[in-house]
């Protein structure tokens, strides 16, 4: 085997490892977000959101929870109704 064809194995290989990394950290993400606490669920549709599924929600706004300083996050559940996390 030459050295050309040496070097052009691992450049296939270095190529399929490239290809098969973004599929890899994709499920990996997932698999971990998972493990993740669920921190607010839908009283309307019973939609349970962990932390990164709750930053994709339409975001609202902030209001004030009206027990002094404290601020709640305001997002819209994915059946319309309107959902409060502290902030
Ligand atoms: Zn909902």
């Amino acid at each position: 085997m030459g050295l050309a064809k040496v070097c052009s194995v691992r450049r296939v290989a270095a190529f399929l490892l490239f290809i098969a990394a973004v599929p890899l950290y994709v499920v990996a993400r997932r698999a971990l977000e998972r493990l993740r606490p669920v921190i607010k669920r839908c009283r309307a549709c019973g939609a349970h959101y962990r932390r990164v599924a709750w930053q994709k929600l339409s975001y609202l706004g902030v209001m004030d929870d009206g027990f002094g300083g404290h601020h709640l996050e305001l997002r819209n559940c994915a059946c319309g109704s309107t959902l409060s996390l502290p902030a």
